[in-house]
């Protein structure tokens, strides 16, 4: 299969409904690797991965030079479904001074205070960078809508007006903002990981069995677990809301981790290319200055 199927694949397409039993958690392969068994396909899927990782170096040292647009990638997923890993091994071969990670936990009183994008918009990635929001500003579309009391002071108006017309604003709001950033130069690529619940009862019982992982566990995991339709629906809504030509959602397989690296480094530097890049050209000026520097240094 070609990238470029590969890309619109998992793209969630503009204005339609989605369903998540659509998406197949499980993908690991296209029909052309499926005679070669399991092992073939992994390795297939390291090798795109590998390549990705230098291209992906390459890429970035670029957008740091041309220094006009940024990108920004959200990622957002159930609990296990491997967030931090993606970041890991998918940010592991850039510079790390192009590039920005912020984890969103549950917003502190003074966030509160404030209009729900507002801790958001200042860890935006500058020019030439790559931001990576952990979560993101969509978490105010998906676990508070699971759980609307976490709204508390964000919410202007009487409570039984949460209904369906103020999710609806948010998803707007949502979308203007990022068109905003589009149009000043902000790329944004937006992944859902999509884990299934039996992957992630496995995960979690890893997390449970192996000493060296049990920090990793926490009881409200199991708690949020048990909301998984809640946030199924809510995941399908918002995705389906807020995927738009500018800033497309992503669904990427997440049951094998192989796979879930090698689709996002995939994408993220089929994007970066996508802009056509340019380091910036010398003037003749420049130039000149280049010149007597070479006979400075050679006259020493
Ligand atoms: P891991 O996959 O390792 O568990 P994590 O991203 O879940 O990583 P945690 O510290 O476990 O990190 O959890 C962060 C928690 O903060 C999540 O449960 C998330 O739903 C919550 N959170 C993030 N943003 C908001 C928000 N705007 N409002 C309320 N809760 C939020
Ligand atoms: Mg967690």
């Amino acid at each position: 299969m070609l990238r470029k199927d590969i890309i619109d694949l998992f793209r969630v397409p503009v204005g339609k409904k989605l369903k998540l039993k659509d998406h197949n958690p499980g993908w690991k392969q296209s029909a052309e690797f499926e005679d070669f068994g399991k092992d073939a396909v992994k390795e297939r899927a390291q090798e795109v991965l590998t390549k990705s990782l230098t291209d992906l170096a390459q890429a970035q040292d670029l957008l740091y030079a041309d220094s006009r647009y940024s990108l920004l990638i959200v990622l957002q997923a159930m609990d296990a479904a491997g967030k931090d890993g993606t970041i890991k091994h998918v940010m592991s071969g850039v510079n790390p001074q192009g590039c920005q990670v912020f984890s969103f936990k549950k917003p502190s009183s003074e966030e509160l205070q404030h209009n729900f994008l507002w801790r958001y918009a200042k860890c935006l990635p500058e020019r030439g960078r790559i931001g990576i929001f952990n979560r993101s500003y969509y978490e105010d579309v998906l676990v508070v809508k699971v759980h609307p009391e976490l709204l508390g002071r964000q919410l202007p108006r009487e409570k039984e007006q949460v209904g369906k017309k103020f999710w609806e604003e948010r998803y707007e709001d949502i979308n203007a903002f990022e068109q905003h950033l589009v149009r000043n130069g902000t790329v944004i690529l937006k992944f859902f990981l999509n884990v299934s619940k039996d992957e992630q009862k496995r995960r979690f019982l890893e997390r449970l069995e192996r000493p060296e992982k049990n920090w990793k566990f926490s009881a409200s995991d199991m708690a949020e677990r048990g909301f998984w339709d809640d946030y199924t629906k809510a995941y399908e809504d918002a995705l389906a809301a807020t995927s738009t030509g500018p800033a497309p959602w992503y669904v990427i397989p997440a049951d094998y981790k192989w796979i879930t690296r090698a689709v996002v480094a995939d994408i993220v530097t089929t994007t970066i290319r996508k802009l056509n890049l340019k380091y910036p050209e010398v003037t003749d000026e420049q130039k000149k200055r280049l010149v007597e520097a070479r006979k400075k240094l050679d006259a020493e």
